[in-house]
């Protein structure tokens, strides 16, 4: 299997090239040459979540061996999961939740950042490459905290992350700020998720800084989901949970399903369209935004207009007005016209929108909730189901009950539940009624436990007594700086 470029199907390379690279150097991204087909579905019935990962992923990293693709994917799925299932679906009012949320970072970020680590140093043996690797991140909460956990003391990689100094929540900070291992730094940035997301983007695409970085013995590489490490190992899950449904007798085998995804970056949704085209027998992919609602705009009008506000909401995670990995679906969905995404790429920072004639965007159904909806959404859920869910998963809830009224769509649906309610605790908890006032963030939590009884998960509650470990902030501009005082490369350290 070869990688292309969205921006240029010229550049082609191999799996294990295009993780240790993440992103393409003409700014595209990669892309699987083709998508390969999943013929035997029954087969999976009698899987567990690592089998079903390797027979997908098998496909795509065609340059591993085997056993070590097999070797890195039992590393990554194994205890540190609470749950031996991985990916949970609770049936919550005939429709069934399938819980991303089960890995040590309790969001779903952990379902492809707990393997990426061991496919990334995978790849770097596999090419031979002798330089260590700095993975660049920006993150709009979740991705930075489930890249730090995976990549902390790992041997000849360095991770440095970036988040929006005041768009994540507490938990959220507390978590990256906490972070133990000598090879990870954490910078807080006086912008939004955009700005931290554009400027990891620039400094790729420093010809000048590259070459410092080259010159002292260091390589870039990207653990956001423009990586097709991160990618890949999310379409495991849509199958996993179809494949268990048909087992407990739930869908019949081949019928088709909605899937619902509370949408940021186009990530997650990606991987359900790719499964969709691999052939899982899906018939909507449901694409959810909170206030942000370029896509959904998108989607009915065709326009990508980004010139607005970004708000903060109580679904920070999907607080994004560039959703990166829409540019792949531009580049399939227009039979794989580089030209038509390269220009439409270079148009969008320097007009703020791009038009794209002519794609038929049939197989989704986009709309978003405000956070009214999804307070209501988390209240209404917990009394009449007694089923407790963050923000983000109240979006995807909220969208999902649109379309049915809009389409009177009965068909099964699967909604990815993307984070524990205990990462978001100060809006969980005032959606139910508790008062949050002044409280603290630790007590507002003690009290969600109380009211429910689901506990507080053990990793969150200890985060009270952590020492803060990264006491680092920057302007948006400075980002390259920061990076050069990190690794000692600077022109003051030449
Ligand atoms: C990252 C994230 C999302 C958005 O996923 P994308 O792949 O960026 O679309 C939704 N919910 C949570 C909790 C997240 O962490």
């Amino acid at each position: 299997m070869r990688y292309i470029s969205t921006r240029n199907k010229e550049i082609s390379i191999s799996s294990s090239e295009a993780i240790i690279q993440g992103i393409s150097k003409d700014g595209g991204l990669f892309v699987p040459q083709i998508l390969p087909r999943i013929e035997d579905l029954e087969a999976m019935e009698n899987m567990d979540y690592r089998e079903i990962s390797y027979t997908i992923m098998k496909k795509f990293f065609t340059d591993f061996e085997p056993e070590s693709l097999k070797t890195c994917i039992d590393k990554a799925y194994d205890n540190k999961f609470d749950t031996d299932i991985i990916a949970p679906v609770v049936e919550v009012n005939n429709s069934f939740i399938l819980e991303l949320f089960h890995g040590p970072t309790f969001a779903f970020k952990d379902m492809a950042l707990s393997i990426l680590p061991y496919l990334l140093k995978e790849s770097i043996g596999i090419t031979g490459i002798q330089k260590e690797i700095v993975i660049l991140t920006a993150t709009s909460g979740d991705t930075g905290k489930a890249a730090l956990e995976g990549f902390a003391n790992v041997h000849g990689i360095k991770i440095i992350v970036f988040y929006p100094e005041n768009g994540v929540s507490e938990i959220q900070k507390k978590q990256m700020i906490t972070q133990e291992g000598e090879n990870t730094f954490v910078v807080g940035i006086r912008g939004n998720f955009d700005d931290a997301q554009n400027g990891v983007k620039d400094i790729f695409n420093d010809r000048e800084f590259i070459e410092l970085i080259d010159k002292n013995n260091y390589m870039f590489s990207s653990a956001n989901s423009i990586n097709i490490g991160r990618l890949i190992p999310q379409i495991v899950y849509y199958f996993y949970s179809y494949s268990m449904l048909v087992k407990q007798k739930k869908l019949n085998k081949g019928e088709k399903i909605n899937i619902v995804v509370p949408t940021g970056n186009f990530g997650n949704i990606l991987a359900a369209y790719y499964a969709k085209v691999m052939g899982l027998p899906v018939n909507k992919l449901i694409c959810a935004s909170n206030e942000n609602n370029v896509l959904s705009d998108f989607f009915r009008t065709g326009v990508y207009d980004k010139r607005r506000e970004l708000i903060l909401t109580s679904s920070p995670s999907m607080d994004i007005l560039i959703s990166s990995n829409l540019e792949r679906l531009l580049f399939h969905l227009s039979g794989g016209d580089d030209k038509i995404v390269a220009s439409s790429m270079e148009k969008l920072p320097k007009e703020g929108f791009y038009k794209i004639n002519d794609l038929n965007f049939e197989d989704f159904y986009s709309n978003y909730s405000t956070e009214e909806e999804v307070k209501e959404r988390i209240c209404k859920v917990f009394k009449k189901e007694n089923y407790l869910m963050d923000p983000h998963t109240a979006v995807a809830i909220n969208v999902y009950e649109k379309y049915r009224s809009e389409t009177k769509d009965n068909l099964k649906t699967i909604i990815a539940s993307t984070a524990s309610p205990y990462k978001f605790g100060n809006t969980v908890a005032s959606a139910i009624g508790i008062k949050t006032g002044n409280k603290d963030e630790f007590r507002i939590l003690e009290e969600l436990e109380d009211k429910t009884k689901i506990a507080v998960p053990k990793a969150i509650k200890t985060l009270k007594d952590k020492v803060i470990l990264h006491n680092n902030n920057c302007n948006k501009g400075d980002m390259r700086q920061i990076i050069e005082e990190f690794l000692k490369v600077g022109v003051a350290n030449d």
